[in-house]
């Protein structure tokens, strides 16, 4: 039974008539009936996607699937945003704010251990070396999750209550060194204008959550992650003299235990966690010689814009006193290729926090701890108010030690957990229209 707009509107008068069911019952029941009959074009489409895998900025067959299918859905598609992004805008037939959908499309230098008919045997060459590709992010899935709410939305067009912008987004996974892309490239082409969206909705697959389960969180959600490099200059000379050079080595050991100092006593840790790991630590090639120069590398991470920026700032002033202290010299550069923390807007997730609870069940709708990762859906998140949550896609009841995380070569997913995902995007639209329009 193909459930149209004038089908609901008997079914709501019937049953209002009858007694307690309203007529947003008998929307929300017939968005469920809608996206259980997509649901095996959607895991189809998973699992075309997952077989066809490709690296960010080259998501030519993926984007081109997803504008053909927007096309003949009657969406007002735009292409090649960012290189392959697409963006694809539906009026629904009555008057509603504009409401937008983010899906990531790349895969990752990722060689599938999975034993599955579908698995990927695609192989490219990622930075000079050989290797698979493969969807050990899920962004399969959530391509396959939002073409399968776009034929949702398009069905019930003529009683949608506003607009739906979709954002089908190459390059989340970062790129190699000199080429742009991802949602900063979306943004700054246009992606979150004409229309411009009120409000932003974004899903990630997350293993080990059981199928079935999505997880939340208002606020700081996922790390912020920047990179930087700190060279050290000092002045070679014999190792048994050091009295008349500069050792670089020392002075980069101590910019070493002074950045933890900025972590340990300089930020307030009942406000936000933050990391800074030093992981690189390159100078030297003799015993007997003291060298010219050391570099280290390292990573931030936060979760809080404002400390991003303080902390930021402290590593130059530390890095460079510490070395004038030594009498060398520091430099400290930013690797630009960071992504900013990951902030939920908290009103717009309290609001919609009900309609996940409805959509799984509200023991199965579970708010959660931030998160390590970074993701660049922070970048739309600090554009328009914003909301990124997670999607359980492990079978329930596995162990969590034997459980592929994401991007493992033995990531997997339970194709379970990709309806609630689809039922949870359509009810959030619906909703976010709903209150609003009130
Ligand atoms: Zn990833
Ligand atoms: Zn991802």
């Amino acid at each position: 039974m193909k459930l149209t707009p004038s089908l609901i509107c008997s079914i709501a008068i019937s049953v209002v008539v009858s007694g307690s069911y309203s007529y947003a019952d008998a929307v929300h029941d017939a968005i469920d009936q809608q996206a259980k009959a997509v649901e095996a074009k959607m895991i189809a489409w998973r699992r075309d996607i997952h077989q066809n895998p490709e690296l960010g900025n080259r998501e030519f067959r993926t984007s081109a699937l997803v504008a053909e299918h927007l096309t003949k859905l009657g969406y007002e598609v735009r292409e090649k945003v960012a290189h392959t992004g697409v963006v694809a805008v539906l009026k629904g037939g009555k008057p509603g704010p504009v409401v937008a959908f983010r899906a990531d499309m790349d895969a990752l230098p990722v060689t599938e251990e999975v034993d599955l008919p579908f698995a990927s045997k695609v192989q490219t060459t990622w930075r000079g070396q050989q290797t698979g590709v493969m969807h050990a992010c899920g962004h399969d899935a959530h391509t396959a999750i939002l073409m399968a709410a776009a034929e949702v939305f398009a069905n019930m067009r003529s009683e949608l209550p506003g607009t739906v912008k979709l954002i089908f987004q190459p390059a989340e996974e970062g790129l190699p060194p000199g080429e742009e892309g991802g949602a900063r490239l979306m943004i700054k082409e246009g992606a979150l204008e004409n229309p411009k969206p009120e409000a932003i909705f974004g899903l990630h697959v997350i293993a080990p959550g059981p199928a079935g389960m999505i997880f939340y969180r208002g606020g700081p959600t996922m790390a912020g992650s920047d990179t930087f490099r700190i060279t050290v200059k000092g002045r070679g000379t014999h190792g048994a003299r050091p009295w008349q050079g500069v050792d670089p080595i020392v002075i980069a050991s101590q910019i070493v235990l002074g950045l933890q100092t900025i972590e340990s006593r300089q930020v307030d840790v009942t406000s936000d966690p933050s990391v800074l790991t030093i992981g690189i630590f390159n100078a030297g090639n003799r015993s007997n010689i003291i060298s010219d120069k050391a570099e280290l590398e390292g990573t931030l991470r936060t979760f809080n814009l404002d400390m991003r920026s303080f902390i930021m700032q402290r590593v130059k002033e530390t890095a460079e006193a510490i070395a004038r202290s030594g009498g060398g010299e520091a430099s400290v550069e930013w690797i630009s290729d960071g992504y900013t923390p990951l902030i939920n807007d908290v009103s717009l997730t309290n609001r919609m926090v009900p309609t996940l609870q409805r959509v799984v069940g509200a023991d199965r709708a579970i708010e959660v701890k931030p998160l390590t990762p970074a993701e660049d859906f922070s970048f739309y998140a600090q554009e328009i108010p914003a909301m990124f949550y997670f999607v359980g896609i492990t079978p329930p009841g596995t162990p969590v030690s034997l459980v592929a995380g994401n991007h493992s070569p033995r990531f997997q997913i339970d194709e379970a957990g990709l309806l609630p995902a689809l039922r949870a995007t359509v009810h959030l639209a619906i909703d976010y229209m709903t209150t609003a329009a009130k």
